[in-house]
């Protein structure tokens, strides 16, 4: 699970003020500092694995620049195999990496802090994979991009399918609580039936919820690896 700081906008403001003067060095400094981190010399040196059926720019957004394409081909080719999630931010359109999250830890789950400063003025979106043996739909514990303004796309990469959550701007806190206690409800019930069928009867079951009952903007979209 993510935790999110959210953007103080006096202070923000005084930061894009004060960068008026000296465009480069404020905003350059942290990221670099944040991916010269272990976790981004972990992800660098994972292997990529050329064998599988991945994602083109044909699943992905019309957005997507071809450099962030090439970023969420490799992140799925480097994290296929792998038993413990990695999490991505990045820029849609020009394919910066933003934070890079690499949790070959106790559990092997996200647990990170993010900061929405250093979201302002891109266009964000986050992908991370669910290894093998969970469920390939976003859980209920996914559906940050609902939280954090500047995120427009979050992306899943299960081990059988692709997911793309799309959906622009924070949305009220009581709609994310009802989508979140859907989709563990969609959980519960998908448990009840054989291993092989889980995943598909919860990611349909989430597909219906979210594209026909959820009446905000937000879409789901279930892609086929090839
Ligand atoms: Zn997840």
């Amino acid at each position: 699970m993510l935790s999110i700081k959210k953007n103080f906008k006096t202070y923000s403001c005084l930061i894009n003020n004060a960068l008026k003067i000296d465009d480069r060095g404020a905003f350059v400094l942290p990221f670099e500092l944040r991916l010269k981190d272990q976790e981004f010399l972990k992800y660098c040196h994972l292997d990529v694995d050329w064998d599988i059926p991945s994602v083109s720019s044909e699943d992905l957004p019309e957005e997507f620049d071809q450099k962030a394409v090439k970023l969420v081909d490799l992140f799925r080719r480097k994290t296929a195999n792998i038993p413990y999630e990695c999490m991505l931010f990045f820029d849609y359109k020009t394919g910066e990496i933003i934070y890079c999250f690499v949790e070959d830890n106790l559990d092997g789950k996200i647990r990170e802090e993010i900061n929405e400063f250093y979201f302002e003025g891109k266009n964000v979106a986050s992908i991370h994979n669910h290894p093998k043996g969970f469920l390939s739909a976003p859980s209920g514990k996914n559906f940050q991009i609902l939280e954090i303004e500047n995120e427009d796309y979050e992306l899943i990469c299960g081990h059988d399918e692709f997911w793309i959550l799309e959906a622009k701007g924070v949305f009220d806190k009581e709609i994310v609580e009802e989508i979140r206690e859907k989709a563990q409800f969609f959980y519960f019930h998908s448990i009840n039936f054989e291993k092989n069928a889980e995943n598909k009867i919860y990611g349909d079951s989430l597909l219906k919820y979210i594209n026909n009952k959820v009446k905000n903007n937000i879409k789901l979209i279930k892609v086929r690896y090839h």
